[in-house]
């Protein structure tokens, strides 16, 4: 029985030589490049930006975008995977990329030409930024709730508002705003109305405001973002008017695996070091692996994490062939591996012992990572919503609301 899906063929995993090879290189930077400053990027809670610029010369920035664009062309798979082995050293340094995607998805999938040849080269060759800006004070989840409005004025429009916890702003060049363009037609249809702008660093009346600390991902600070009567020209609107709402849940859908492969690298990166502390740590003359205990940690966070991998694979198995489930097993990866990654954070500290609750001993981190990636680009519960109205939607064609 594979309900609600069709056939086995759908629990398909799609892997190819090129992408090992690919995940090995990633590795070799990760280790080489970011290990090395992990420390400082803990204690100093930013990014250096020659890091992001070595990363540039890999190619890496330009992942997932098209070769005109001065991209590399790549599916799904390599961003996966790419996400995976730098969140296994450093998950902070991966959101600069996804909140990447946040922009460049809208801008790929819906935008002009113009905005594509504009905004997309300067992005993948790593020279700009870019941060994605929906969440308000007064709206998260409740996405329709906004409050930040978009007036036409001289052929063009006028956005006023105050978005809140944008990740990259600090850094960021361009910024895709959502904002209110006409108000709701009824109560029911709240999700109406909203649409989507492009605006650069340095427009009048844009500012980043205060930075945001956060427990975990430290190096990737959210900020406030002011809009007070910032003017863009028509040309910034991406998709039409009132198409908001459906390209923001779109642009969700697709960036939340991203979510899932930070999960499944830290995961990775709780296990290993579980494992190795537990080999060399004596204890009653032994070493800590010795103790069943102790191997029930271990083989425990194993198989959680390897389920965790295939749902992310299988996931982006299914995003690469545009299948409409893809967007039921990105949300079900999300879910589980964040959870996961929690498990396993929390066992890796049990593991270590006093070690493990040092904040100098790299192990608690991930407990403080895994409760950020628990809450951003849709929070699990809102996952299990998302489940739920798919399940019903692939199997009896049925919207439950
Ligand atoms: C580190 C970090 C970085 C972020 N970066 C960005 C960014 O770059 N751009 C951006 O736009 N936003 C960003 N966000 C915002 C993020 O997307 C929101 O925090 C998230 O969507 C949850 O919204 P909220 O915080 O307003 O919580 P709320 O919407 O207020 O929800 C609070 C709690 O209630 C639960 N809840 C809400 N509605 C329901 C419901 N219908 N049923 C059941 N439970 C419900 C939620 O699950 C949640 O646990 C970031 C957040 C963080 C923490």
């Amino acid at each position: 029985m594979v309900f609600p899906f069709s056939s086995v063929f759908d629990f398909a995993v799609e892997m190819k030589e090129e992408y090992e090879i690919f995940r090995k290189s990633v590795r070799a930077f990760a280790e080489k490049e970011i290990e090395p400053l992990v420390k400082e990027i803990e204690r100093t809670n930013t990014i250096p930006p020659a890091l992001l610029k070595k990363a540039a010369e890999q190619g890496y920035l330009g992942l997932g975008i098209p070769e005109t664009y001065d991209g590399q062309g790549t599916d799904m798979m390599y961003s996966t995977l790419f996400v995976e082995e730098v969140s296994r050293i450093c998950p902070a340094f991966t959101v600069a990329t996804l909140v990447g995607v946040l922009f460049t998805y809208p801008v790929m999938v819906y935008g002009t030409e113009e905005q594509k040849r504009k905004y997309l080269p300067p992005i993948a060759r790593g020279e700009k930024f870019a941060a994605h800006a929906t969440t308000e004070p007064g709206a998260g989840t409740d996405v329709a709730g906004i409050e930040t409005t978009a007036k036409r004025k001289n052929g063009g429009w006028e956005i006023n508002g105050r978005k809140y916890f944008i990740s990259g702003a600090d850094k960021a060049d361009y910024f895709i705003v959502l904002a209110r363009t006409s108000p709701p037609p009824s109560r029911k249809e709240r999700h109406k109305g909203l649409s989507f702008f492009i605006v650069e660093r340095g427009t009048p009346g844009f500012r980043v405001g205060e930075k945001i600390e956060v427990i975990g991902i430290r190096g990737s600070h959210p900020c406030e973002v002011i809009l007070d009567n910032v003017y863009v020209p028509e040309e910034n609107m991406v998709g039409e008017e009132g198409q908001g709402f459906k390209i923001a849940m779109d642009t969700y859908d697709h960036g939340r695996i991203g979510v899932a492969a930070q999960a499944v690298g830290v995961a990775q990166a709780c296990l290993e070091k579980a494992l190795q502390y537990s080999l060399q740590r004596r204890v009653f003359e032994r070493p800590l692996i010795y103790f069943q205990a102790v191997q029930f940690h271990v083989s425990e966070m194993l198989t959680m994490l390897e389920g965790a991998r295939l749902m992310l694979y299988w996931a982006t198995t299914l995003a690469n062939k545009n299948r409409p489930e893809a967007v039921m097993a990105a949300s079900m990866a999300k879910l589980y591996a964040t959870e996961v990654a929690e498990k396993a954070a929390l066992k890796a500290i049990t593991v270590h012992g006093g070690v493990g609750v040092a904040t100098d001993g790299m192990v608690e981190r991930f407990l403080r990572d895994s409760q950020v990636f628990k809450i951003y680009e849709g929070a699990n519960d809102i996952q299990k919503l998302v489940i739920l109205r798919q399940m019903m939607k692939t199997a009896f064609g049925m919207d439950v609301d």
